[in-house]
Formats: structure tokens, C-alpha cells, sequence
């Protein structure tokens, strides 16, 4: 790649600054108009919840027929951003910096004693602003750790249109692209009609607000998470129908799993005494559910997640490493987060999770790890 070139490319225009700008209003707005239902998140420390809406498939399909609707009078063109693509991180990049510099100063001035804004300050300037200071900082209302989510997850889907446009516009249109864009449009559709499920995310209930997390749901999330997509504008892959109707077996075998997983979470801590595939749930210490895919391993949803994030790059075929980048990271984060997720577990239950780890010994795939 040609550094004389992608350097001036990194550089802002006022253009890409005004697309996320618009982009961000648009979010607030809609979701604090937008109806939704709104759901109580989990009980921190000092009896507090909050209140989540969770109107986010509303809000983005109501974001794509503006889009398209603009797009067909020619008030904007669908192509604004994969042509614009490296201005556009750069500009996320540098919201990022400046948004999560406000989070580091409000949070050491903050003398709220809430579980949501306590300030954890260790002393360490970069730890600081890295992990973050406070739990749910907000911003006029809005709490801004659901709000960043959302964002890079809808994000990822108009980065994703866009690069669809821009390969109806050159000509490339491929299987390949077909597939990529309908396993990822799934996805993010089928995050967006059980947005609740969210509110009980490692991210939502343990993970405060640094740069960390910021950075990963504004940038990291739409960019990366659609290098595979930007990869088969500029390559051309032959897939034959044996590969094509194994990839789309490891995408529905990853979602059956990933959703089923996360479900039978979800539904046991609102009704623990559900029915887990027909028969009364298998409970530890009346707080931990080891039945289902709970029983078969303590992560499966990370199991599902990775075979996932698989069927999104195996439409590029094996010819180039660059595509696979995603699963390749998703593995190092989830082996990470799963380790971290265990000592919070291990702390907060004592011996109910000790006898966890006697029932279900795996960690994410059974027999192996
Ligand atoms: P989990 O949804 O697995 O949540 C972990 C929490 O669930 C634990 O801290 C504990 O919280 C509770 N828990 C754990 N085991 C049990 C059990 N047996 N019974 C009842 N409760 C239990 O993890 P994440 O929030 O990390 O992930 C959620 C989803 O998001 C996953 O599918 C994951 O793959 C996906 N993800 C995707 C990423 C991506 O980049 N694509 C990144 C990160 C996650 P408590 O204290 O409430 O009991």
C-alpha cells in the first residue's frame, strides 16, 4: 500500500466529521423517541437498576429507509462510507480519545457514592482511562455504555451496505459477498431483536466505561468486525456449492447454539424454575444453571460465537490470512474474558461456583478446553 496515498486519507474531512455527527444525534434521538420496551438491567451493588430501552431494531430500521430514501432522491450517496472509509475510523478514533479523556476527568471529580457513578480510581493514569472510572456514566440521560454498543453494532451493518452498494457500483457483486452480507445482517438483526438479552452482558453489568470499551464498540466493532467485507471488494473468490452449503451449516449450527445459549441464560435469571429442553433446570446452589448448554460447558456461547464469526470469513476462502482476522481476535478476547469472567465468579459465588466446576468441567468446547 502506497503511504503517500493512505496518509491524507486518514485525515478527516468535514464530511466524515458531519456523518458522525449526524450519525450520533440520530442515535439519541431515536432512542429516547423511539418506542421500546424498556427493561430493568441487573441489581448492582446498592440495590440500584436501571432502565434500558431497548428500541434498537426500531431505531435502525427506521436509520436504514431514511438512508435509503435519501440515498434514492440523491440527497446522499450510498457509497459515503466505503468511500470514506479510513476517514471515518480516523474521526471515530479521535472521538474516541476525546470522549474518553471527558469520561477520565468527570469520573475523578465525580463524588457520587451510586454503585453506577462511584468513581474506582487506581492512581495510574493510563489503567484509569483505559479500564475507565465509573460503571454507567451518562450524558443527558442517556446511559452512554448502551448507547456505544449499539452504535458500533449498527455501524457494522451500514459499513456493510455501503460496501454492498459499492460492489453493485463496480460490478464485483460475488457470491461470496452475498453470503458475507446475509450471515452478518442476521447477526446484527437478530442482536438487535433481542437487545434485552444485552442487559445482562459481561460488558453491561461488569466493565466500566474506559477506553477500553468505548474504542471497541465505536471502532473496533464496525472496522474490523467487516474487514472480510472490504477484503472481497478488491478479491475475487470461486466458492463451490460443497463449500457454500458448509459454511452456511457452521453459521446455523453457531447461531442455534449462540441464541439457545444466551437464551437459557437469560430466561433462568428472570424465571429460574423455566424448563430447560423439557425438563426442570438443573440448578447449583439456587443460583447457577447447569443444564442445558450450560451443563455441556460453562461457555458454549463463546463456542457459537467463534464458529460464527468463522462462517463470516469462510466465504473468502483460504487463499489470504487478512480475512480471518476477526475470529483469530474473537478466540484471544473470549480465552481472555472467559478467564476474567471466571475469578469474578469464582468471588462472587465462593464454593456454589467451586461446585460449578466439579458438574461442568469445560471451559468453552467440551473434551478439549
Ligand atoms: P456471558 O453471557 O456468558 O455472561 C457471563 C456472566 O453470566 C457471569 O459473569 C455470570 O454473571 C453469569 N453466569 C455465568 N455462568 C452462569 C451459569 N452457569 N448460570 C447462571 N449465570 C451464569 O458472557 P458475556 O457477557 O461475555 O457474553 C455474552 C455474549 O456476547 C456471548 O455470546 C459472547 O460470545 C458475546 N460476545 C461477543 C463479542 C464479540 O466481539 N463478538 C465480545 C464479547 C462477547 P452473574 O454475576 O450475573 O451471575
Amino acid at each position: 500500500m502506497d503511504l503517500r496515498l493512505l496518509l491524507p486519507s486518514l485525515i478527516p474531512s468535514s464530511q466524515s466529521v458531519y456523518v458522525l455527527v449526524f450519525y450520533f444525534v440520530y442515535l439519541a434521538v431515536a432512542g429516547e423517541i423511539l418506542p421500546g420496551k424498556v427493561i430493568r438491567g441487573v441489581v448492582l451493588s446498592d440495590g440500584s437498576q436501571l432502565r434500558y430501552r431497548c428500541n434498537g431494531l426500531f431505531a435502525l430500521s427506521l436509520l436504514v429507509a431514511i438512508l435509503g430514501i435519501s440515498a434514492k432522491l440523491g440527497v446522499l450517496s450510498p457509497l459515503v462510507v466505503a468511500d470514506r472509509g479510513l476517514e471515518l475510523l480516523s474521526a471515530t478514533f479521535i472521538f474516541c480519545v476525546l470522549v474518553t479523556l471527558v469520561l477520565y476527568i468527570t469520573g475523578r471529580t465525580s463524588s457520587d457514592k451510586s454503585s453506577s457513578l462511584k468513581p474506582h480510581v487506581s492512581g495510574n493514569l493510563l489503567h484509569d482511562w483505559w479500564f475507565g472510572i465509573q460503571l454507567n456514566p451518562q450524558f443527558i440521560g442517556i446511559d452512554l455504555k448502551f448507547f456505544f454498543v449499539r452504535a458500533g453494532m449498527m455501524g457494522w451493518l451500514l459499513i456493510n451496505l455501503s460496501i454492498l452498494a459499492k460492489s453493485f457500483q463496480d460490478g464485483s457483486l460475488s457470491q461470496s459477498m452475498i453470503l458475507y452480507q446475509i450471515f452478518c445482517a442476521l447477526y446484527i438483526l437478530d442482536y438487535f431483536v433481542h437487545e434485552e438479552y444485552m442487559t445482562s452482558t459481561w460488558d453491561i453489568i461488569a466493565e466500566r466505561l474506559g477506553f477500553m470499551l468505548v474504542f471497541g464498540d465505536l471502532l473496533w466493532i464496525p472496522f474490523t468486525f467487516s474487514i472480510q467485507g472490504w477484503w472481497l471488494l478488491h478479491n475475487k473468490v470461486e466458492l463451490t456449492v460443497p463449500a457454500i452449503i458448509a459454511n452456511c451449516f457452521v453459521f446455523l449450527i453457531g447461531y442455534m447454539v449462540f441464541r439457545g445459549a444466551n437464551k437459557q441464560k437469560h430466561i433462568f435469571k428472570k424465571s429460574p424454575k423455566t424448563p430447560i429442553w423439557g425438563k426442570p433446570p438443573v440448578v447449583v446452589g439456587g443460583k447457577l444453571l447447569a443444564s442445558g448448554y450450560w451443563g455441556i460447558a460453562r461457555h458454549c456461547n463463546y463456542l457459537s460465537d467463534l464458529m460464527l464469526a468463522l462462517s463470516f470469513c469462510l466465504p473468502c476462502g483460504i487463499s489470504s490470512p487478512v480475512p480471518y482476522f476477526y475470529p483469530i481476535y474473537l478466540l484471544i478476547l473470549l480465552i481472555w474474558r472467559e478467564r476474567r469472567d471466571e475469578e469474578r465468579c469464582a468471588e462472587k459465588y465462593k464454593e456454589i461456583w467451586a461446585e460449578y466446576l466439579r458438574l461442568v468441567p469445560y471451559r468453552i468446547l467440551p473434551y478439549v478446553y
